[in-house]
């Protein structure tokens, strides 16, 4: 039978209704603003549209939003400059580097120079460290938006088997943390994968809730995963165009596949990508909030 899609689309559409109120609600009570600053160095196009979306995102829920396009060969110390610049400015509630910076930059520098009470990315030492302890005011986007869209899709981790395939810094590492956090947190088993695991289809094949951030399609096929399990693929993937010039999109599973063996499953497109934004603006309402 085929899995029960869960629509990082829809749940990203009740989070945004929930943040338009509170928005209002800071307004009126506090006479607060809610404001985001983004800095995009240099013209990637799949940056400029990220920064696009957020800046979207920033107009439509009533946050304030501005935003600094800068050449490419921007010096480290200019755009270390805006960033104090952006520290100290009272408008300004989240900071958010666009990545990857060109390659003269030291990205490292830059995100330990943004305040980490304005780090609405949650990529500053200071706030990886708080998650890590589970004492953070920011969680990154991306796993944060994991974390809601089980628990808005009533899937619970409480003593699950949770395997996380990928270690990056921004998906793979910080979502186990969450994950294995005691409750609020998601109170599971983890088991973390990579390249250097052996047989990775053993471990995958152990989920209860399988998460994957590979950047490699098909990477998780049918054989791998056992009925009844819940997938999340975060995968982005650009394998084509389509005849009028759009990306064709894919995840890190063999979605055709898995979705016969899997209870619950996220679609590429539309499943864990619409809500890594919403928790960015959800993150910056928290930044602005009285303490
Ligand atoms: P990344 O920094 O490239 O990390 C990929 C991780 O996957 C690495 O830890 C790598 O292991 C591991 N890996 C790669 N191939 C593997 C394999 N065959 N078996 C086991 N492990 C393997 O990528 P990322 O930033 O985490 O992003 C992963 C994917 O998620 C990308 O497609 C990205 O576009 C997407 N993404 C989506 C969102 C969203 O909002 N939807 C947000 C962030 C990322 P090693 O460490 O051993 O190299």
């Amino acid at each position: 039978m085929a899995a029960k899609l869960i629509k990082g689309t829809e749940v990203s559409k009740r989070i945004r209704e929930e943040i338009t109120r509170e928005v209002a609600e800071l307004k009126e009570k506090h006479g607060v603003t809610p404001g985001l600053a983004t800095i995009l160095v240099g013209d990637d196009p799949g940056s400029k549209v990220y920064v696009g979306q957020k800046e979207k995102a920033c107009h439509s829920l009533g946050i304030y939003s501005e935003r600094k396009d800068l050449p490419a060969d921007t010096s480290e110390g200019d755009l270390l400059d805006l960033v104090k610049q952006f520290n100290k400015d009272e408008k300004i509630h989240g900071i958010l580097v666009q990545l990857p910076l060109p390659e003269h930059i030291d990205a490292t520098r830059v995100i330990y120079a943004i305040e980490p009470d304005k780090d609405v990315d949650c990529f500053h030492p200071v706030n990886v460290g708080k998650l890590m302890i589970g004492t953070g005011r920011f969680l990154p986007c991306t796993p944060h938006g994991i974390m809601e869209l089980l628990r808005r899709s009533d899937i619970a981790t409480e003593g699950k088997h949770v395997v996380v395939i990928g270690r990056s810094n921004i998906v793979g590492k910080p979502v186990a943390n969450l994950m294995l956090q005691p409750p609020p947190g998601g109170n599971a088993t983890v088991t973390l994968c990579h390249t250097g695991t052996r047989d990775l289809g053993t471990y995958a094949s152990m989920a209860d809730i399988l998460i994957v951030a590979v950047g490699r399609p098909k990477t998780i096929t049918a054989d791998m995963v056992k009925e009844g399990v819940v997938v999340i693929d975060v995968g982005v993937n650009r394998i084509g165009k389509t005849d009028d010039g759009k990306a064709i999109l894919a995840g890190d599973v063999d979605f055709e596949s898995v979705q016969e063996k899997a209870a619950a499953i996220t679609p590429v497109p539309g499943g864990v990508g619409p809500m890594t934004i919403t928790m960015l603006m959800k993150n910056t309402v928290e930044a602005a909030k009285p303490s």
